[in-house]
């Protein structure tokens, strides 16, 4: 079960679902990682090895 609210907005044919990713937190870096995808509790920049923050943000529904 999804542990975040589906809150649900329209954005032409995307589904956008709001979703918890990790940032990180080197505000020259702009990767991101979904929180699904990161098996860490307090992963690490793949990029530049900085620690990442917590946000939720809007993002395209993944299919399947
Ligand atoms: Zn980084």
């Amino acid at each position: 079960m999804a542990k975040y609210g589906r809150t649900k907005q329209f954005a032409g044919e995307i589904e956008m679902v709001d979703t918890s990713v990790w940032a990180c937190a080197n505000q020259g870096c702009k990767c991101w990682i979904r929180e699904d995808y990161s098996f860490a509790e307090n992963p690490l920049c793949p990029i530049c090895e900085s620690s990442m923050v917590r946000e939720v943000r809007s993002l395209p529904e993944i299919q399947g």
